[in-house]
Order: structure tokens, then sequence, then C-alpha cells
């Protein structure tokens, strides 16, 4: 039987970034605790399933779960495992740097937490005011030595590059503060700003201006230089980590894995079926208490779609996939499906070695019309 991961959403911020258009808000601890319990219903519902099942990465994201005291986190985690953690698993919690303490970190960390993912963001305070980031650089820093202090052997840092406003050095000092601290796993991501955020409401009113294409790749190029200087290994289009330390949890998306997603709006894929929990947080609690799984929706891919599917999300990563692996899963669409692979081939983008193919690093930055052409 195949392994399985969980992913368990935590909706609640103190308050919304900029940026964000995320399934997050701010809430009153009424509504907190009203959610935590229609989530320990969803879990018991789906009991049979998690108990069939070996789990191997449990994930804490949101929102911001570092919100939730300890005692509730744990709570819920104990629920998933029931009683058998294994030996391997990995437990991953989302951390905002304002949110975490030494003493809580150490209860989370013997609690079973063995990964950390603070989100930095930027190591500017001027970057982190226009991105409404409710710390500052220094907090940022605290959350990283407080982490260490309490245990935790691999912790990653999300940066967040392409600010309007920004600088290449700008961005380049964020970095190497970041690398300063030796993480074990780094994420770069691109700021894309999004409709209807006051962000974009500033962008599009003239206050602020987007940066030109070539500086924002130019960013992504001389992060992947200096990472690959410090021995970190580039290993999916914005992630990076020392030998050893990739996000477990997250391969197991990029790699067509099995995994429950528990929690407002949260997907789960199993034996090729996507769903997708409601998106209204009234209406998951309401489902719940009626002790009905909380579905929206329900979609199932074969042939050609499931190929493609698969094939997009594991060129993400540096390891591509197997041409035998899914010619032999999807034996009557791949032979379709590898023309535009040797098209792609002929053109640079693609590559192939010993049946395996992969985007090039240098083409990491243009992925998305890569896979455009995969459609
Ligand atoms: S902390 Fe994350 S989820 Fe919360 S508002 Fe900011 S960007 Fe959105």
């Amino acid at each position: 039987m195949r392994p399985l991961s969980v992913y368990v959403h935590i909706p609640f911020c103190l308050r919304k970034c900029a940026y964000c258009d995320f399934p997050s808000f701010t809430a009153p601890e009424t509504l907190v605790e009203e959610y935590l319990k229609a989530l320990k219903i969803e879990i018991e519902i789906y009991r049979p399933f998690l108990s069939e099942r070996k789990i191997e990465t449990v994930y804490f994201g949101g929102g911001t779960p570092s919100l939730l005291k300890p005692e509730k986190l744990l709570s819920l985690l104990d629920l998933i495992l029931s009683g058998k953690p294994g030996d391997d698993l990995e437990v991953t919690l989302e951390a905002n740097p304002g949110t975490v303490n030494l003493r809580e970190l150490k209860a989370l960390k013997e609690g079973g937490f063995n990964r950390i993912s603070i989100g930095a963001q930027s190591f500017q305070d001027s970057e982190l005011a226009l991105l409404g980031r409710i710390h500052n650089s220094a907090q940022a820093r605290e959350a990283f030595e407080a982490a260490r202090k309490s245990g935790f052997e691999n912790i990653n840092l999300d940066l967040i590059f392409g600010l309007p406003g920004q600088s290449l050095g700008d961005f380049l000092y964020s970095l190497n503060q970041a690398v300063s601290l030796a993480p074990e796993h780094l994420s770069l991501y691109c700021l894309s700003i999004e409709k209807g955020t006051p962000l974009f409401l500033k962008v599009k009113s003239g206050e602020l201006h987007s940066l030109g294409d070539d500086l924002v790749a130019s960013m992504y190029h001389s992060a992947c230089r200096i990472l690959a200087g410090n021995r970190y290994e580039h290993y999916e289009i914005s992630n990076f980590a020392q030998p050893g330390y990739r996000s477990r949890h997250n391969m197991v998306y990029w790699t067509y894995g099995d995994y429950l997603g528990f929690g407002l709006k949260a997907v789960s894929f199993h034996d090729g079926i996507r769903r997708g929990n409601l998106g209204k947080v009234d209406q998951y609690i309401a489902s719940l208490k009626e002790g009905k799984a909380p579905i929206a929706y329900r979609t199932g891919k074969r042939g050609v779609a499931a190929l493609r599917e698969e094939a997009i999300l594991r060129l993400r990563t540096s390891d591509g996939f197997l041409e035998e692996e899914l010619r032999q899963k999807y034996p009557r669409a791949f032979p379709a499906f590898q023309k535009k692979l040797l098209a792609l081939k002929e053109s640079g983008l693609l590559e192939e070695s010993k049946g395996r193919w992969r985007i090039r690093e240098r083409y990491f930055f243009v992925s998305l019309e890569i896979m455009a052409r995969l459609m």
C-alpha cells in the first residue's frame, strides 16, 4: 500500500499581509476553537484511511499555524498519528517570526515536530513593511536562532524576491543574510502581485511599480549561483536544500504521491482522485458539525490528462521523470506526449539522459512556458 502524507491547514493570521491571497484571515478565539473542533471531526472521518496507510510526512501550513499554542498543535498531531508515530516521520510547522518563542519551540520539538519553515521573506525592514509583514528582520533572526536552540536540525527559510522598488543588491543582501544563518533549506518565491490585494491596488494606482522581467530573472539566476556555491542543491524550481534535506512533504506533491489535506480549502489526492474542501469557514464548520466531510469538489484525471499532470509536476524537480516509468503507467497516452517532449528537446529547453527527462536548470525560471507547451 502506498504511503501517505498529511497536510493540515490553519487559516488564521494576526494580520493580512499586503500581497496575500491565500485562504487566511484574522479570527476571534471562539472561531479558532470551533475550527479546531471541526478539524478533529474531519480527521476522525478519515480515521480508517489514516490507519491503513503508513504516514511519512505531516505538514501544518497556513495561515500562521504557529499562532496556536503548542498543546493545540500537538493534540492535532497525536490525533493524526493516533499513537503510532513512525521512526522516519517528517513533521513540519510553518512559523512566522514574532509568533514563536524558545519555550514553545522546545515543547513542539519534544512533542514530535522535527522541521520548521520560517517565513522570513526579507532581511530588509523597509521591504517587510512594504509586504505588510507583522515582523522585522531582527525578529526573523531571533525566530531562527530560537528554533536552532530548541533543537530543530532541519530549518527552512522563505524569501520573496521581485518586490516593487527592490534592486538586485537589496535582494542579494537578504539572501546572504539567510545563507549566513546556515538553514538546511531555502525557498525563494518570486512575488506575484495578485488582483484585489493592497499591493495590487498600489501598483495599479502607480504608487508602486513592478520590476522588469530581466531584473527579476537576474535575481533568480544570481541566487542559483550563490546557493550552488554554498552547497545547496537546486532540487525544485523554487527550492534549495543542503544534501539530505529536501522537503520530503513537498516532494510527495511533485512526485504524484498520495496525501490527505485537512482544513479549510485543503486539497487531498490519492488513488488518482483529487478532492478539495469547502473554502468558507462557516460552511466548513457547519458541514463537520453534521458529521459530513466538507468536500467542495472531486475530480479524477485519466489517460493523457493524468500523464500531462504527472509529467509537469515531476518536471518541477531536478529529478524530472523516467520515461519508462510514465510509458508503463500511461501506455496509450505516452506516444503522442513523447512528440511534444522531443520538440522541446530539439529546442534545448528539455534534456534527456539515460531515459530521464528534465528541465535544464537555466530554464527553470521559464518553466511555466515550457509546461504550457506540454499541455
Ligand atoms: S502570514 Fe502568510 S498566510 Fe498570513 S497573511 Fe501573511 S502571507 Fe498570508
